[in-house]
């Protein structure tokens, strides 16, 4: 479960052509990470995978199965944002269960599904907490335990540790990696961050003004880049 094709996908708006046209393929259970400057497309390619934009030709196949015109709630995916767009007026708990509740979920199994998730991200003692009572590091965390509590069997991140300082982004990535191994569900991850791509991805794909430049596992780039954009990109001291 959660693995991703993406075939000839292109998009543009209006004039501007943003993606010009990208094949990926996806494991299920890998952890592939986006990387590339900003503008690049790195946003946009992940909206696309969600249905949260159209493309404007190429197809996305989940599983196997053609989503290209399915809607994001029946992707089987959940995304996490830069940005942790909590309700403020809800308690961590109701936070993290309101998805399911909108889905029509059962009250018990939704308190199951959010205990859960918040034993493996250590939020058990915040459940009655708002938004404002927490650090921003906590507030991310709920924010990926929202997506969890779906049980999606694929993850998106878009430049989720972006808005957190440097000490708890550190954190925040290893959380990130345990949970991967933990689930075992598809992670497509999007950052301009050269060391989080390195130490969090099976495998990076870089971007470039709406093209693939390269993909590989991240010491094959860092040994073995296809130009200079990649060894400037991936850091390599050619
Ligand atoms: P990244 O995430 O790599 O920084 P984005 O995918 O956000 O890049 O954006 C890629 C390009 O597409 C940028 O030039 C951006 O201005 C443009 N773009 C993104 N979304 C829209 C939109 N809804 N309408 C018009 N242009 C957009
Ligand atoms: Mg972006």
């Amino acid at each position: 479960m959660g693995s991703l094709d993406l075939k000839s996908i292109k998009k543009s708006f209006g004039p501007m052509d943003v993606i010009k046209g990208v094949d990926l393929n996806v494991a299920h259970g890998e952890f592939v990470v986006f990387v590339g400057p900003s503008g690049c497309g790195k946003s946009t390619l992940l909206r696309i995978i969600a249905g949260l934009e159209e493309q404007t030709s190429g197809d996305i196949a989940i599983d196997g199965r053609t989503v290209n015109v399915t809607p994001p709630a029946k992707r089987g995916i959940a995304m996490v944002f830069q940005s942790y767009a909590l309700y403020p007026h809800l308690t961590v708990e109701k936070n993290m269960g309101l998805a399911l509740q909108q889905e029509g979920v059962a009250k018990g199994e939704i308190e199951t599904r959010v205990a859960k998730a918040a034993a493996l991200l250590r939020l058990e003692a915040l459940l009655q907490r708002r938004p404002a009572e927490l650090s921003g590091g906590q507030r991310q965390r709920v924010a990926i335990g929202r997506a969890i509590v779906r049980q999606p069997s694929l993850f998106l991140f878009d430049e989720p540790l972006s808005n957190l300082d440097a000490a708890l982004r550190v954190g925040t990535r290893i959380e990130i990696a345990k949970l991967h191994r933990q689930l075992g569900a598809t992670m497509v991850y999007v950052t301009h961050d050269q060391i989080e791509a390195m130490t969090l991805a099976d495998k990076i794909v870089v971007l470039n003004a709406g093209l693939i430049e390269q993909v590989g596992a991240p010491l094959e780039l860092y040994n073995s880049p296809a130009n200079l954009f990649v060894a400037g990109f991936i850091g390599s001291p050619t």
